[in-house]
Protein backbone atom coordinates (compact mmCIF):
# COMPACT_ATOMS: atom_id res chain seq x y z
CA UNK A 1 0.00 0.00 0.00
CA UNK A 2 1.34 3.64 -0.74
CA UNK A 3 0.84 5.65 2.42
CA UNK A 4 1.04 9.80 2.59
CA UNK A 5 3.51 9.65 5.64
CA UNK A 6 5.90 7.45 7.51
CA UNK A 7 3.99 7.84 10.55
CA UNK A 8 0.49 9.89 11.97
CA UNK A 9 1.63 10.89 15.63
CA UNK A 10 -1.36 11.72 17.62
CA UNK A 11 -0.87 14.77 20.37
CA UNK A 12 1.62 16.89 20.31
CA UNK A 13 2.77 16.64 23.56
CA UNK A 14 6.75 16.11 24.66
CA UNK A 15 6.25 12.58 23.90
CA UNK A 16 5.00 12.93 20.38
CA UNK A 17 6.94 16.36 19.71
CA UNK A 18 10.35 14.71 20.07
CA UNK A 19 9.02 11.54 18.51
CA UNK A 20 8.28 14.00 15.22
CA UNK A 21 11.89 15.23 15.77
CA UNK A 22 13.60 12.39 15.75
CA UNK A 23 11.52 11.60 12.92
CA UNK A 24 12.38 14.75 10.88
CA UNK A 25 16.57 13.73 11.72
CA UNK A 26 15.59 10.18 10.23
CA UNK A 27 14.04 11.86 6.92
CA UNK A 28 10.75 10.44 7.98
CA UNK A 29 7.45 11.93 6.96
CA UNK A 30 4.72 12.47 9.83
CA UNK A 31 1.53 13.97 10.52
CA UNK A 32 0.76 15.45 13.75
CA UNK A 33 -2.66 15.51 14.80
CA UNK A 34 -3.23 17.18 17.90
CA UNK A 35 -6.86 17.66 19.63
CA UNK A 36 -6.40 21.13 21.50
CA UNK A 37 -6.46 24.72 19.39
CA UNK A 38 -2.05 24.72 19.92
CA UNK A 39 1.08 22.87 20.58
CA UNK A 40 2.63 21.73 23.57
CA UNK A 41 0.16 19.33 25.52
CA UNK A 42 0.38 20.49 29.00
CA UNK A 43 3.81 22.55 29.08
CA UNK A 44 2.34 25.22 26.79
CA UNK A 45 2.54 28.59 28.32
CA UNK A 46 0.66 32.11 26.92
CA UNK A 47 2.47 34.64 26.93
CA UNK A 48 0.69 37.99 28.91
CA UNK A 49 2.26 41.14 29.79
CA UNK A 50 6.22 39.67 29.48
CA UNK A 51 5.16 37.10 31.87
CA UNK A 52 4.87 32.77 30.96
CA UNK A 53 1.49 31.96 32.27
CA UNK A 54 2.01 28.33 32.41
CA UNK A 55 -1.47 27.44 31.29
CA UNK A 56 -1.96 23.89 32.43
CA UNK A 57 -0.39 24.24 36.01
CA UNK A 58 2.97 25.11 37.33
CA UNK A 59 5.92 22.85 35.22
CA UNK A 60 9.12 22.79 36.68
CA UNK A 61 11.87 21.10 35.12
CA UNK A 62 13.95 18.24 36.65
CA UNK A 63 16.07 15.58 36.36
CA UNK A 64 19.16 13.27 37.53
CA UNK A 65 19.62 11.89 33.90
CA UNK A 66 22.21 13.95 32.03
CA UNK A 67 21.18 12.15 29.09
CA UNK A 68 17.78 13.88 29.56
CA UNK A 69 19.04 17.19 30.58
CA UNK A 70 21.86 17.57 27.61
CA UNK A 71 18.82 16.73 25.11
CA UNK A 72 16.81 19.21 26.36
CA UNK A 73 19.31 21.58 26.69
CA UNK A 74 19.93 21.32 22.77
CA UNK A 75 16.62 22.90 22.52
CA UNK A 76 16.45 25.25 25.38
CA UNK A 77 18.73 27.31 28.03
CA UNK A 78 17.30 27.03 31.58
CA UNK A 79 17.28 29.46 34.21
CA UNK A 80 18.70 29.00 37.96
CA UNK A 81 15.16 29.08 39.24
CA UNK A 82 14.74 26.10 42.09
CA UNK A 83 11.45 25.30 43.35
CA UNK A 84 11.19 25.82 46.97
CA UNK A 85 7.37 26.16 47.56
CA UNK A 86 5.77 27.27 51.03
CA UNK A 87 2.53 25.61 52.68
CA UNK A 88 -0.32 28.03 53.98
CA UNK A 89 -2.27 26.09 57.00
CA UNK A 90 -4.38 28.20 58.16
CA UNK A 91 -2.31 31.75 57.65
CA UNK A 92 0.67 29.30 58.87
CA UNK A 93 3.61 28.97 56.81
CA UNK A 94 5.59 26.23 56.62
CA UNK A 95 8.59 25.08 54.05
CA UNK A 96 8.48 22.55 51.75
CA UNK A 97 9.39 19.68 51.09
CA UNK A 98 9.08 18.60 54.77
CA UNK A 99 12.80 19.36 56.10
CA UNK A 100 14.44 21.15 59.14
CA UNK A 101 13.11 24.71 58.53
CA UNK A 102 8.90 22.72 58.19
CA UNK A 103 10.06 20.96 61.65
CA UNK A 104 11.38 24.09 63.30
CA UNK A 105 8.25 25.79 63.05
CA UNK A 106 6.19 22.76 63.65
CA UNK A 107 7.78 22.07 66.63
CA UNK A 108 9.67 25.09 68.06
CA UNK A 109 12.86 22.58 67.38
CA UNK A 110 16.42 23.26 66.18
CA UNK A 111 18.12 19.83 65.83
CA UNK A 112 17.87 17.04 63.54
CA UNK A 113 17.95 14.77 66.85
CA UNK A 114 15.16 16.80 68.11
CA UNK A 115 13.31 16.33 65.15
CA UNK A 116 13.99 12.53 64.60
CA UNK A 117 12.94 12.21 68.43
CA UNK A 118 9.63 13.63 67.58
CA UNK A 119 8.75 11.80 64.16
CA UNK A 120 9.86 8.84 65.78
CA UNK A 121 6.96 9.08 68.81
CA UNK A 122 4.31 9.89 66.41
CA UNK A 123 4.97 7.42 63.86
CA UNK A 124 5.04 4.96 66.76
CA UNK A 125 1.19 3.82 65.61
CA UNK A 126 2.00 2.66 62.32
CA UNK A 127 3.82 -1.03 63.46
CA UNK A 128 3.65 -2.98 60.04
CA UNK A 129 4.89 -1.58 56.48
CA UNK A 130 2.57 1.22 54.90
CA UNK A 131 -0.21 0.09 53.10
CA UNK A 132 -1.31 3.17 51.75
CA UNK A 133 -0.74 6.96 52.00
CA UNK A 134 -1.74 7.96 55.22
CA UNK A 135 0.11 5.02 56.80
CA UNK A 136 3.28 5.96 54.74
CA UNK A 137 3.02 9.55 55.38
CA UNK A 138 2.88 9.11 59.29
CA UNK A 139 5.31 6.56 59.16
CA UNK A 140 7.74 9.16 57.22
CA UNK A 141 7.03 12.43 59.34
CA UNK A 142 4.68 11.64 62.17
CA UNK A 143 0.69 12.50 63.05
CA UNK A 144 1.40 16.76 63.22
CA UNK A 145 2.80 17.54 59.59
CA UNK A 146 0.23 14.90 58.14
CA UNK A 147 -2.55 16.75 60.13
CA UNK A 148 -1.65 19.84 58.74
CA UNK A 149 0.16 19.50 55.76
CA UNK A 150 -1.03 16.37 53.72
CA UNK A 151 -4.21 14.98 54.78
CA UNK A 152 -6.42 18.30 53.72
CA UNK A 153 -4.16 18.61 50.61
CA UNK A 154 -4.17 15.17 49.36
CA UNK A 155 -7.69 14.84 50.14
CA UNK A 156 -8.54 17.86 47.49
CA UNK A 157 -6.13 16.82 45.42
CA UNK A 158 -6.92 13.27 44.84
CA UNK A 159 -11.31 13.86 46.03
CA UNK A 160 -10.65 9.97 48.04
CA UNK A 161 -9.51 9.52 51.36
CA UNK A 162 -6.04 8.86 52.16
CA UNK A 163 -6.55 5.70 53.10
CA UNK A 164 -7.50 4.45 49.59
CA UNK A 165 -4.63 6.40 47.72
CA UNK A 166 -1.10 4.22 47.10
CA UNK A 167 1.76 4.73 49.13
CA UNK A 168 3.66 6.04 46.30
CA UNK A 169 2.32 9.50 45.65
CA UNK A 170 3.71 10.57 49.32
CA UNK A 171 7.05 9.28 48.16
CA UNK A 172 7.49 11.39 45.46
CA UNK A 173 8.32 14.72 48.17
CA UNK A 174 11.96 14.56 49.48
CA UNK A 175 12.27 14.32 53.66
CA UNK A 176 15.07 15.69 54.89
CA UNK A 177 16.90 16.30 58.07
CA UNK A 178 18.74 19.31 56.59
CA UNK A 179 17.48 23.38 56.09
CA UNK A 180 17.20 22.62 52.36
CA UNK A 181 13.76 23.89 51.00
CA UNK A 182 14.94 22.68 47.67
CA UNK A 183 11.47 20.61 46.61
CA UNK A 184 13.96 18.38 44.17
CA UNK A 185 16.40 15.72 44.53
CA UNK A 186 17.43 16.07 41.10
CA UNK A 187 21.09 17.00 40.03
CA UNK A 188 19.63 19.52 37.41
CA UNK A 189 16.36 21.82 37.64
CA UNK A 190 14.71 25.36 36.20
CA UNK A 191 13.02 26.77 33.81
CA UNK A 192 13.38 27.62 29.87
CA UNK A 193 14.63 30.60 29.67
CA UNK A 194 11.98 31.92 26.38
CA UNK A 195 9.47 29.32 27.88
CA UNK A 196 8.31 25.92 27.15
CA UNK A 197 6.90 26.35 24.00
CA UNK A 198 10.31 27.23 22.42
CA UNK A 199 11.71 23.38 22.82
CA UNK A 200 8.33 22.44 21.45
CA UNK A 201 8.22 24.98 18.29
CA UNK A 202 12.23 23.93 17.43
CA UNK A 203 11.19 19.98 17.76
CA UNK A 204 8.07 20.43 15.33
CA UNK A 205 8.69 23.58 13.39
CA UNK A 206 8.99 21.76 10.26
CA UNK A 207 6.21 18.76 10.56
CA UNK A 208 2.52 19.31 9.04
CA UNK A 209 0.37 19.90 11.82
CA UNK A 210 -3.27 19.29 12.09
CA UNK A 211 -5.07 21.02 15.05
CA UNK A 212 -8.79 20.95 16.87
CA UNK A 213 -8.99 17.76 15.58
CA UNK A 214 -9.87 14.22 17.66
CA UNK A 215 -7.68 11.24 16.33
CA UNK A 216 -10.60 8.75 17.83
CA UNK A 217 -13.07 10.08 15.98
CA UNK A 218 -11.61 9.44 12.23
CA UNK A 219 -9.18 6.74 13.44
CA UNK A 220 -9.85 4.37 10.04
CA UNK A 221 -9.42 7.92 8.51
CA UNK A 222 -5.91 8.46 9.88
CA UNK A 223 -4.49 4.95 10.21
CA UNK A 224 -5.07 4.65 5.93
CA UNK A 225 -2.50 7.65 5.73
CA UNK A 226 0.44 6.01 7.35
CA UNK A 227 1.49 1.77 8.23
CA UNK A 228 2.58 3.60 11.93
CA UNK A 229 0.68 5.48 14.72
CA UNK A 230 2.20 6.92 17.77
CA UNK A 231 -0.65 7.44 19.99
CA UNK A 232 -0.16 10.01 23.30
CA UNK A 233 -3.84 10.15 24.10
CA UNK A 234 -6.21 8.25 26.76
CA UNK A 235 -5.12 4.63 26.13
CA UNK A 236 -9.25 3.72 27.31
CA UNK A 237 -10.26 6.53 25.02
CA UNK A 238 -8.30 5.10 21.99
CA UNK A 239 -10.37 1.38 22.72
CA UNK A 240 -13.78 3.88 22.99
CA UNK A 241 -13.90 2.81 26.43
CA UNK A 242 -14.77 -0.65 25.58
CA UNK A 243 -13.57 -1.63 29.35
CA UNK A 244 -14.99 0.79 31.15
CA UNK A 245 -13.53 4.37 31.60
CA UNK A 246 -10.26 4.78 33.58
CA UNK A 247 -10.30 6.98 36.18
CA UNK A 248 -8.37 10.80 35.99
CA UNK A 249 -8.11 13.74 38.17
CA UNK A 250 -9.06 17.01 36.26
CA UNK A 251 -8.33 20.72 37.25
CA UNK A 252 -9.98 23.69 36.81
CA UNK A 253 -7.80 27.13 36.58
CA UNK A 254 -8.35 30.04 37.61
CA UNK A 255 -6.19 32.98 36.53
CA UNK A 256 -6.08 36.14 37.69
CA UNK A 257 -4.12 39.71 36.31
CA UNK A 258 -3.50 41.80 39.66
CA UNK A 259 -2.42 45.47 39.20
CA UNK A 260 0.48 44.81 41.86
CA UNK A 261 4.00 44.02 41.54
CA UNK A 262 4.22 41.00 43.62
CA UNK A 263 1.42 39.11 45.09
CA UNK A 264 2.41 36.58 47.12
CA UNK A 265 6.14 35.99 47.27
CA UNK A 266 6.74 33.08 45.56
CA UNK A 267 5.94 30.80 42.43
CA UNK A 268 4.19 28.15 44.25
CA UNK A 269 2.07 28.29 47.58
CA UNK A 270 0.20 25.43 48.64
CA UNK A 271 -3.39 25.53 50.67
CA UNK A 272 -3.25 22.82 53.02
CA UNK A 273 -6.36 23.05 54.60
CA UNK A 274 -9.87 20.83 53.55
CA UNK A 275 -11.91 24.09 53.94
CA UNK A 276 -10.01 25.95 50.92
CA UNK A 277 -11.26 24.59 47.96
CA UNK A 278 -7.98 25.19 45.92
CA UNK A 279 -5.03 23.27 45.96
CA UNK A 280 -2.04 25.80 44.71
CA UNK A 281 -1.74 29.25 43.80
CA UNK A 282 0.93 30.12 41.56
CA UNK A 283 2.37 33.41 40.98
CA UNK A 284 3.76 32.74 37.33
CA UNK A 285 6.29 35.65 37.42
CA UNK A 286 7.86 34.09 39.71
CA UNK A 287 9.20 31.14 37.90
CA UNK A 288 11.37 33.66 35.76
CA UNK A 289 12.59 36.27 38.30
CA UNK A 290 10.10 38.73 36.80
CA UNK A 291 10.35 42.96 37.32
CA UNK A 292 6.87 43.85 35.75
CA UNK A 293 4.70 45.98 36.92
CA UNK A 294 1.61 43.58 37.06
CA UNK A 295 1.14 40.17 38.45
CA UNK A 296 -0.87 37.11 37.10
CA UNK A 297 -1.96 34.47 39.51
CA UNK A 298 -3.89 31.20 38.85
CA UNK A 299 -5.72 28.98 41.59
CA UNK A 300 -5.69 25.27 41.07
CA UNK A 301 -8.87 23.59 41.41
CA UNK A 302 -9.13 19.59 41.45
CA UNK A 303 -12.12 17.85 40.25
CA UNK A 304 -13.25 14.68 38.98
CA UNK A 305 -12.57 14.05 35.29
CA UNK A 306 -15.48 13.74 33.21
CA UNK A 307 -15.47 12.33 29.23
CA UNK A 308 -14.65 15.44 27.18
CA UNK A 309 -12.24 17.10 29.69
CA UNK A 310 -8.65 17.40 30.07
CA UNK A 311 -7.77 14.43 32.00
CA UNK A 312 -4.30 15.28 34.19
CA UNK A 313 -3.59 13.08 36.53
CA UNK A 314 -4.08 9.05 36.36
CA UNK A 315 -5.44 7.56 39.45
CA UNK A 316 -3.08 4.73 39.97
CA UNK A 317 -4.94 2.99 42.77
CA UNK A 318 -5.26 -0.50 42.90
CA UNK A 319 -9.09 -0.54 40.89
CA UNK A 320 -7.86 1.65 38.19
CA UNK A 321 -4.41 -0.24 37.74
CA UNK A 322 -6.13 -3.16 37.23
CA UNK A 323 -7.97 -2.06 34.40
CA UNK A 324 -5.23 -0.13 32.69
CA UNK A 325 -3.43 -3.89 32.90
CA UNK A 326 -6.17 -4.89 30.82
CA UNK A 327 -6.17 -2.59 28.57
CA UNK A 328 -2.31 -2.25 28.03
CA UNK A 329 -3.65 -6.07 27.05
CA UNK A 330 -5.54 -5.00 24.14
CA UNK A 331 -2.85 -2.15 23.13
CA UNK A 332 0.11 -5.18 22.91
CA UNK A 333 -2.94 -6.95 20.12
CA UNK A 334 -2.78 -3.35 18.03
CA UNK A 335 0.40 -4.00 16.32
CA UNK A 336 0.71 -1.01 14.01
CA UNK A 337 0.40 1.73 16.91
CA UNK A 338 2.78 2.61 19.76
CA UNK A 339 1.26 3.36 23.00
CA UNK A 340 3.60 6.69 24.81
CA UNK A 341 3.31 9.03 27.46
CA UNK A 342 1.35 10.03 30.40
CA UNK A 343 -1.81 9.64 28.99
CA UNK A 344 -1.58 6.26 27.02
CA UNK A 345 0.72 4.59 29.54
CA UNK A 346 -1.35 5.92 32.02
CA UNK A 347 1.90 7.04 34.66
CA UNK A 348 2.39 9.96 36.79
CA UNK A 349 4.99 10.62 34.76
CA UNK A 350 7.23 14.07 35.53
CA UNK A 351 8.29 15.82 31.89
CA UNK A 352 12.09 14.02 32.40
CA UNK A 353 10.54 10.86 32.58
CA UNK A 354 8.29 10.77 29.11
CA UNK A 355 11.48 12.16 27.75
CA UNK A 356 13.58 9.19 28.83
CA UNK A 357 10.50 6.93 27.59
CA UNK A 358 9.92 9.02 24.10
CA UNK A 359 14.01 8.55 23.62
CA UNK A 360 13.70 4.80 24.44
CA UNK A 361 10.89 4.24 22.01
CA UNK A 362 12.45 6.17 19.03
CA UNK A 363 15.49 4.41 20.08
CA UNK A 364 13.37 1.16 19.18
CA UNK A 365 11.48 2.14 16.00
CA UNK A 366 14.28 4.58 14.52
CA UNK A 367 17.29 2.27 14.37
P1 LIG B 1 0.50 15.69 27.17
O1 LIG B 1 1.33 16.86 27.46
O2 LIG B 1 -0.73 15.42 27.89
O3 LIG B 1 0.29 15.60 25.60
C1 LIG B 1 -0.68 14.78 24.99
C2 LIG B 1 -1.28 15.55 23.82
O4 LIG B 1 -2.15 14.69 23.11
C3 LIG B 1 -2.12 16.74 24.28
O5 LIG B 1 -1.73 17.89 23.57
C4 LIG B 1 -3.55 16.33 23.94
O6 LIG B 1 -4.38 17.41 23.58
C5 LIG B 1 -3.32 15.39 22.76
N1 LIG B 1 -4.39 14.41 22.57
C6 LIG B 1 -4.92 13.59 23.50
N2 LIG B 1 -5.89 12.81 22.96
C7 LIG B 1 -5.94 13.15 21.64
C8 LIG B 1 -6.74 12.70 20.56
N3 LIG B 1 -7.68 11.74 20.72
N4 LIG B 1 -6.56 13.26 19.33
C9 LIG B 1 -5.63 14.22 19.15
N5 LIG B 1 -4.85 14.69 20.14
C10 LIG B 1 -5.00 14.16 21.38
N6 LIG B 1 6.22 17.45 35.15
C11 LIG B 1 7.41 17.90 35.60
O7 LIG B 1 8.46 17.36 35.23
N7 LIG B 1 7.48 18.98 36.46
C12 LIG B 1 6.38 19.62 36.90
O8 LIG B 1 6.48 20.60 37.66
C13 LIG B 1 5.09 19.16 36.43
N8 LIG B 1 3.97 19.76 36.84
C14 LIG B 1 2.76 19.32 36.38
C15 LIG B 1 1.62 19.97 36.81
C16 LIG B 1 0.37 19.56 36.36
C17 LIG B 1 -0.86 20.28 36.83
C18 LIG B 1 0.28 18.45 35.46
C19 LIG B 1 -1.06 17.99 34.97
C20 LIG B 1 1.43 17.80 35.03
C21 LIG B 1 2.67 18.21 35.50
N9 LIG B 1 3.85 17.61 35.06
C22 LIG B 1 5.06 18.05 35.53
C23 LIG B 1 3.83 16.47 34.12
C24 LIG B 1 4.00 16.89 32.65
O9 LIG B 1 2.94 17.73 32.28
C25 LIG B 1 4.00 15.64 31.78
O10 LIG B 1 5.01 14.75 32.18
C26 LIG B 1 4.19 15.91 30.28
O11 LIG B 1 3.65 17.11 29.85
C27 LIG B 1 3.52 14.77 29.54
O12 LIG B 1 3.75 14.84 28.15
P2 LIG B 1 2.91 13.89 27.21
O13 LIG B 1 3.35 14.18 25.82
O14 LIG B 1 2.96 12.50 27.69
O15 LIG B 1 1.38 14.31 27.44
N1 LIG C 1 1.39 16.75 49.06
C1 LIG C 1 0.83 17.14 50.26
N2 LIG C 1 0.98 18.43 50.68
C2 LIG C 1 1.66 19.34 49.95
C3 LIG C 1 2.23 18.94 48.72
C4 LIG C 1 2.08 17.64 48.30
O1 LIG C 1 0.20 16.34 50.94
O2 LIG C 1 1.75 20.50 50.38
C5 LIG C 1 1.19 15.35 48.63
C6 LIG C 1 -0.09 15.18 47.80
O3 LIG C 1 -0.62 13.90 48.10
C7 LIG C 1 0.42 15.22 46.39
C8 LIG C 1 1.75 14.48 46.53
O4 LIG C 1 2.25 14.91 47.79
O5 LIG C 1 -0.45 14.57 45.49
C9 LIG C 1 2.75 14.75 45.44
O6 LIG C 1 3.00 16.13 45.39
P1 LIG C 1 3.65 16.83 44.12
O7 LIG C 1 3.92 18.24 44.47
O8 LIG C 1 4.76 15.99 43.64
O9 LIG C 1 2.42 16.75 43.09
P2 LIG C 1 2.21 17.39 41.64
O10 LIG C 1 3.12 18.58 41.53
O11 LIG C 1 2.51 16.30 40.66
O12 LIG C 1 0.77 17.76 41.65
Amino acid sequence: MNYQYDYIIVGSGLFGSIFAYECMRKKKKVLIVERRNHIGGNIYCELKDNIYIHKYGAHIFHTSNKKVWDYINTFVEFNHYINSPVANYKGEIYNLPFNMNTFSKMWGISTPEQAAEKIAKQRAVITKEPQNLEEQAISLVGMDIYNKLIKGYTEKQWGRDCRELPAFIIKRLPVRYTYDNNYFNDRYQGIPIGGYNLIIEKMINNCEIILNDDFNLKKEYYKKLAPKIIYTGAIDAYFNYALGKLEYRGLRFETERLEIENYQGIAVMNFTEREIPYTRIIEHKHFDFGTQPVTYITKEYPCEWQEGQEAYYPVNDVKNQALYKEYEKLARKEENVIFGGRLAEYKYYDMDKVIESALETCQRELN
